[in-house]
């Protein structure tokens, strides 16, 4: 295998870096549910504007597993997939951002435009372009960061920020677009249903917002200890007996945060909203998902439902900062470092339950 030297070098701190870059690499594929295959394929040159990375770290989450499971709109397949990494700077495309050669960088998946109608008012999140050139094929030795990412969205990533901890950037970034979302005026008591790697971002995250009473109820043993360890209280294990069996339906809260995904999560996050009460519907569903909401509660008793999806690049910023500050527990929320050929079992993993989030080593 022919290998060659990237064509510039970066001197930090007095040490020469070279990012060797190998002609060809490996990128897993998604071909179908449940079939990834790991390709060689040449080494891409950066064109006008992109970054090529060596790729440090990609994080196998939910929605890996449900692209594996069951096939994700936003996914192609048969394609290359993965969109939470870091990297180190291989190679800079012309008139790229400054980068240097060597530099360790983190990043997100996407971004917006900033010149449509919907960018100009603030909701970046929602531009038709957000998605345009999207990052996907994190899984893999090398990563080409698209120009508008690179240009908006790709960062630099400090020497004591683990890779792994750095692709947290992007859940990161949707927790804190759904926390922002929500007028904390007069919440005092909150509940997070659904206890993955996403609703215990939001519990570490709560007490940023809120002084509220924070709960909690989820069904895997691993996130109801972790929300213990991140003083949600109580926390219900609704696995075998359901909230209702544990919780008289008179037990409302101001905010609801739905992270399971499933639409009865939908609906029972509704169900617990109390009068004036505000439910964050975080947890994507099927599309063809029917949402049944008690229409006298929801004009009568004035209860707000908010969507959430994705992040705007304000989004993005902030959960950079919380990243930085070193404030968040973030060992917990990755339960081990698999190689790009177990990429398969990290997901069925997943699937199964057994932790919430696996990083991947491409060169493992
Ligand atoms: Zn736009």
């Amino acid at each position: 295998m022919g290998r060659r030297t990237a064509p510039r070098t970066a001197a930090k701190h007095g040490i020469l870096v070279l990012v060797t870059v190998p002609s060809v690499h490996t990128v897993a594929y998604l071909l179908a549910p449940g079939r990834i295959e790991l390709r060689r394929l040449p080494t891409a040159q950066p064109a006008e504007g992109q970054v090529l990375l060596r790729v440090d770290r990609a994080l196998a989450g939910g929605t890996d597993r449900k692209a594996f499971a069951r096939g994700h709109p936003m996914i192609p397949m048969p394609g290359p997939f993965g969109h939470r990494y870091a990297g180190t700077v291989a190679a800079l495309g012309p008139g790229a951002p400054a980068f240097e050669v060597g530099q360790p960088v983190m990043g997100v998946h996407s971004a917006p435009c900033l010149a449509c109608d919907l960018c100009r008012k603030g909701r970046q999140h929602m531009c038709p372009d957000v998605m345009k050139e999207k990052v996907l094929g994190a899984f893999a030795q090398q990563l080409c960061v698209p120009a508008a990412v690179a240009r908006h969205n790709l960062f630099p990533r400090p020497d004591w920020l683990s890779p792994e901890h750095a692709a947290l950037l992007e859940p990161l970034a949707c927790v804190v677009h759904g926390l922002e979302l929500i007028d904390w005026a007069g919440v005092e008591r909150v509940l997070v249903l659904g206890l993955g790697a996403m609703g215990l971002f939001f519990a570490q995250l709560l007490p940023h917002y809120t002084t509220a009473e924070r709960a909690g109820a989820g069904r895997r043993s691993a996130g109801l200890e972790l929300a213990r360890c991140f003083d949600l209280r109580p926390v219900w294990d609704i696995g075998e007996r359901s909230l209702a069996e544990q919780l008289p339906t008179s037990e409302r809260f101001d905010c609801v945060i739905e992270c399971t995904g499933r639409i009865e999560g939908w609906q029972q996050a509704f169900e617990r909203a109390a009068p004036g009460g505000q439910v964050l519907l975080f947890g994507g569903v099927p599309r063809d998902a029917v949402f049944a909401p008690d229409t006298y509660r929801l004009h009568y008793e004035e209860i707000r439902v908010l969507g959430s999806f994705h992040f705007a690049p304000r989004d993005v910023a902030k959960a950079r900062e919380f990243l930085l500050s070193g404030d968040l527990e973030l060992d917990p929320m990755i339960n081990g470092c698999l190689p790009l050929s177990q990429l398969p079992e990290a997901l069925r993993r997943l699937e199964a339950g057994e932790g919430i989030q696996y990083a991947i080593d491409p060169w493992m």
